[in-house]
C-alpha cells in the first residue's frame, strides 16, 4: 500500500511538473485528486486492511493529499503570472497615441430662450416667482375664477391625481400663492415660469407637456396703456426693434378686457408667407386685465388697485425665435439638432 501510495507520488510530482497550461494542471488534479481520481480510489481499498493499518496508511494518504494540493496551487500561481507577463509583452499600450476628446455640452434651446426671457423681465423690475407643478383643483382653477362647472375647464382639462389633486395646466397659480402672500394691496411685478400640463395630443404644434411663462403687475393705477407697452416693449427685446404688436378682443375667465396678442411676422416681417399664413402676423400671447374678482378672492381691492396678466407657451418662442417648424424636435433630444444652438 505504501509503496503504491509512494509511486503515484512520483507520477504525480512528475505531471504537475510538466503542466505547460492551467487547463493540464487541472486536468492532472482532477486524475489524482478528482473524486474518481487514483488517490482517491487508493482511500477506498483501505477497508481491505487490518484495523492496527488503517489509521497509519490513512495518516500517509492525507499527506500525500496535502503535499499534493500545495504543489498543485503553486504551479498554479506561477503559471497564471507567467501568462500575465506573456499579456503585458504582448499587448502594450502606445502612450504616445492621442486621447479622445471630450465634448462639452450646452444649455437646450428651450431653456436658453426660457432664461432670454427672464431675463428681458427682470430688466424691467419683474420678479422670478416658482410653485409647485402637482397643484390643487383650488389654485389652478378655482381661485382663477373657473369654478368647477365652467366650461372653460374642457379647454384645459388635465391629468387628475384625485378629484382635488392635478398637474397644473397653466402656471397661474403661482400668481394666486403669490398674491395670497402679499397684504394691504401691495404692489407686484412678477413672472412665473415653469412646466405645465395638458389633455393634449403630440403632434407638431401641441404637447401634452410644455412651458410657461406668466406675468402679473398689480399696482395702483394700472391701465390697459401699460399692458400694451410692456408687452410691445418685450417683443421688440426677443423679436427684434422692428417687431409690431396687435392686439385683438377675447375671452379668458381671469381676465377682462382680455386680448390676443400677435406680433408681426418674425420671418416677413409683415409682408406674408408660410409661417405666418400670408396673414403678416403671428399669435404669442393671451393677455389681459387681472378679473376683479380674482383679485378680490386673493385678498386684494379692486376699488384700490388694478393689475394686468399675460401668459406665453416658451416652444412658441422658441420655434419662431430659431426658425423651427416642428415643435417634437425640441423634445426628441437629438443631439445632432440640439448642436446647432
Ligand atoms: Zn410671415
Amino acid at each position: 500500500m505504501e509503496q503504491k501510495i509512494q509511486e503515484l507520488r512520483t507520477r504525480a510530482d512528475e505531471a504537475i511538473k510538466n503542466s505547460a497550461t492551467l487547463k493540464e494542471l487541472d486536468e492532472v488534479r482532477v486524475k489524482f485528486l478528482g473524486k474518481k481520481g487514483e488517490l482517491t480510489s487508493l482511500l477506498r481499498g483501505m477497508n481491505q486492511l487490518s484495523a492496527e493499518e488503517r489509521p497509519r496508511v490513512g495518516k500517509i494518504v492525507n499527506e500525500a493529499r496535502a503535499q499534493l494540493e500545495n504543489l498543485i496551487a503553486e504551479k498554479n500561481s506561477s503559471l497564471k503570472s507567467a501568462q500575465l507577463e506573456k499579456k503585458l509583452a504582448t499587448e502594450k499600450i502606445d502612450v504616445t497615441l492621442s486621447g479622445r476628446k471630450i465634448y462639452a455640452g450646452h444649455l437646450h434651446p428651450l431653456t436658453l430662450t426660457l432664461n432670454r426671457v427672464k431675463e428681458i423681465f427682470v430688466s424691467m423690475g419683474y420678479s422670478v416667482e416658482e410653485g409647485p407643478e402637482v397643484e390643487t383643483d383650488y389654485y389652478n382653477f378655482e381661485a382663477l375664477n373657473l369654478p368647477k362647472d365652467h366650461p372653460a375647464r374642457d379647454m384645459q382639462d388635465s391629468f387628475y391625481i384625485t378629484e382635488e389633486i392635478l398637474l397644473r395646466t397653466q402656471t397661474s397659480p403661482v400668481q394666486a400663492r403669490t398674491m395670497e402672500r402679499h397684504k394691504n394691496n401691495e404692489p407686484i411685478r412678477m413672472i412665473a415660469p415653469g412646466r405645465v400640463y395638458r389633455r393634449d395630443d403630440y403632434d407638431a404644434s401641441h404637447s401634452p407637456m410644455f412651458t410657461q411663462v406668466e406675468g402679473l403687475v398689480i399696482d395702483k393705477g394700472i391701465s390697459f396703456a401699460d399692458l400694451k407697452g410692456t408687452l410691445e416693449d418685450f417683443s421688440k427685446k426677443i423679436f427684434g426693434e422692428k417687431t409690431k404688436i396687435r392686439l385683438r378682443p377675447s375671452f379668458f375667465p381671469f381676465t377682462e378686457p382680455s386680448a390676443e396678442v400677435d406680433v408681426s411676422c418674425v420671418m416677413c416681417h409683415g409682408a406674408g408667407c408660410k409661417v405666418c399664413q400670408g396673414t403678416g402676423w403671428l399669435e404669442i400671447l393671451g393677455a389681459g386685465m387681472v378679473h376683479p374678482d380674482v383679485l378680490k378672492m386673493s385678498g386684494y381691492d379692486p376699488a384700490e388697485v388694478s393689475g394686468f396678466a399675460f401668459g406665453m407657451g416658451i416652444e412658441r418662442i422658441a420655434m419662431l425665435t430659431y426658425g423651427l417648424d416642428d415643435m417634437r424636435l425640441l423634445y426628441d433630444n437629438d443631439v445632432r439638432f440640439l448642436q446647432q444652438f
